[in-house]
């Protein structure tokens, strides 16, 4: 079996990984035929760097195409995916050959294993980090231009966070929001409390899912971790996904209008009733404290 391996540099962790799990899928297949590995050269553009995939399959049609799964290892697979209209497997622990194969692929962020067919002409798989421990290199990759096409999707500016000035990673009093805010408009209260305390303003996933905040802003697994002094969470439910992002808080204030809401269960400071009330009441107070 032809398998490809799309690594992030010849020594990179994860891209091990990936060889040594394409290596294993190759024995498991029959031949043993060792893998071709290869980089993309060019500034990071997932567009380009996912048309880079997809021509390469074009030229060399392999069985399969095995990357990282890094961030952007599964950034620019879903792209090839796409182009090429194919199944994605991303996060996969496992490959079983068959007709079809099978692959467990890790679901919600670890909490579900799942085993899927893989119906494909060439099989896209990119590997859950650590589901199988890298060997040495053997191979010194080959770096393979990314399409140059493409490449005008490249980013030409990086926009920071728009927290003013602390960032969430380093602020000492994160005052996060979640879909108790209500909308964007909402937030207002949450940014000015942020500015009393020169602290950062945060949310949950409702809320950049709803399009109130960047994903800049989000708190969770599968946004920014962060560490503050202070956390208050303000009209968020506490769900696992976000306290993964905020378990690393010193002190915990929650205000939330259920009493029964799960944040209660690990906050050190818990106020029950409408924010939109209580907010205004605690900066109202920090102002009087500062004679202002
Ligand atoms: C794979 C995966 C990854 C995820 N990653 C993240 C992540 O990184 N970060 C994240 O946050 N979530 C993440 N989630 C989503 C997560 O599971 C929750 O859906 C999300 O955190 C809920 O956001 P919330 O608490 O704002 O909304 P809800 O769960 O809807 O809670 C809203 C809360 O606001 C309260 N409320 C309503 N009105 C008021 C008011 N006027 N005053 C006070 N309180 C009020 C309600 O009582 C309720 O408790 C992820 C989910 C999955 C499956």
């Amino acid at each position: 079996m032809s398998v490809l391996v799309l690594m992030e540099g010849a020594d990179d962790e994860l891209s091990l990984q990936a060889l040594t799990f394409a290596r294993e899928l190759a024995q498991a297949s029959g031949d043993g035929a060792e893998p071709s590995a290869f980089t993309i050269d060019g500034p990071y553009a997932p567009a380009a760097f996912g048309q880079t995939v997809a021509d390469l399959i074009g030229a060399r049609a392999p069985r399969a195409v095995i990357a990282p799964g890094s961030e952007r290892g599964n950034e620019v697979m879903a792209h090839a995916a796409a182009i090429l209209d194919e199944p994605l497997s991303a996060n996969t622990t496992a490959f079983e050959p068959g007709d079809p194969p099978t692959v467990t692929r890790v679901r919600w962020g670890g909490s579900l294993l799942e085993q899927a067919l893989l119906r494909a002409r060439t099989l896209l798989i990119t590997v859950a980090p650590h589901a199988v421990a890298a060997q040495a290199p053997g191979v010194m990759p080959e770096a393979v231009p990314a399409s140059g096409h493409a490449l005008a999707l490249a980013p030409t500016e990086r926009v920071g966070a728009s927290s003013g000035g602390v960032t969430l990673e380093e602020a000492s009093v994160v005052v996060s929001g979640g879909r108790g805010v209500g909308s964007a408009e909402g937030f207002a209260i949450i940014e000015e409390l942020a500015g009393l305390l020169h602290g950062a303003v945060g949310c949950s996933r409702a809320v950049t899912s709803a399009g109130w905040r960047p994903h800049t802003d989000q708190v969770g697994q599968t946004g920014t971790k962060v560490a503050p002094e202070l956390y208050i969470a303000c009209g968020i439910s506490g769900a696992t996904q976000h306290m993964a992002g905020c378990k690393g808080a010193k002190k915990l204030l929650a205000i939330n209008a259920d009493g029964e809401a799960s944040i209660f269960a690990h906050a050190d400071y818990g106020v029950v009733g409408d924010l939109h009330a209580v907010l205004p009441g605690i900066a109202a107070e920090i102002r009087k404290a500062r004679g202002a």
